[in-house]
This record gives structure tokens, sequence and C-alpha cells, in this order.
């Protein structure tokens, strides 16, 4: 792959139009590509080698986990959930769950 030279067109992750667009090479360093200029909106970036945006997600998964956490106390897992059709409802059990903690107050199954 040293055969790419200053200004050719190359395939990348563009970060601003968050596709996979033409860039034009900007800057090679030790033959390997280093920057790129997209060709749609003209933004120079690191090279990404068509990947974008995938390192990112842990953050979000840990923030999603942090707000199952809280909508789903820790005395009352969702495996004990009763059958009375209150899964759909999650919101107000999370508002008031004293109610149905009280009436099922069964220890968590564990297979
Ligand atoms: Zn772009």
């Amino acid at each position: 792959m040293s055969d790419q030279r200053l200004g050719d067109l190359i395939d990348d992750y563009c970060p601003r139009c968050k596709l996979l667009l033409n860039h034009a090479v900007a800057s090679i360093m030790e033959d390997q590509v280093v920057k790129v200029i997209c060709k749609t909106c003209y933004t120079e970036h690191a090279y990404r080698h068509g990947e974008g945006g995938k390192k990112k997600t842990p953050a979000g998964v840990t923030l999603f986990q942090q707000v199952l956490a809280n909508a789903a106390p820790s005395e009352e897992p969702p495996a004990a959930v009763p059958t009375e059709g209150t899964a759909p409802a999650k919101k107000k059990r999370a508002a008031a769950p004293a109610r149905y903690i009280t009436r099922h107050a069964t220890p968590p199954r564990k297979k």
C-alpha cells in the first residue's frame, strides 16, 4: 500500500459527514496516509482506514447501563417481576416500587 500520493482519491470515513466518502490524500508519512481531506465537506482529518465512530460506543453503553440500573432497583431484579402485566409499566413501577416489593417479597431465583 505504498502507491498513494498526495492528492490521490481514497475512500475513508468522514467524521463530519458521518459517511464513507471520497477523500483526497493530504499527508503521507513513511508511505502511510495519515491525513485526508473530505471531497464533500473539505474537512481535513486523520486517515481512519475506512473506519469511524466505533471506538466511542463503550461510553454510551455505560450510560445506558446506568439508566437501566436506575430503572430497576437491585432489591427487585427483573427476573422476579410478577406476571400481572407490570412489565409495560416500568416507569410507574420505578416511581413507586414499594407496593410491589412488599407484595412479592420472594428472593431472586438463580438457575
Ligand atoms: Zn465530509
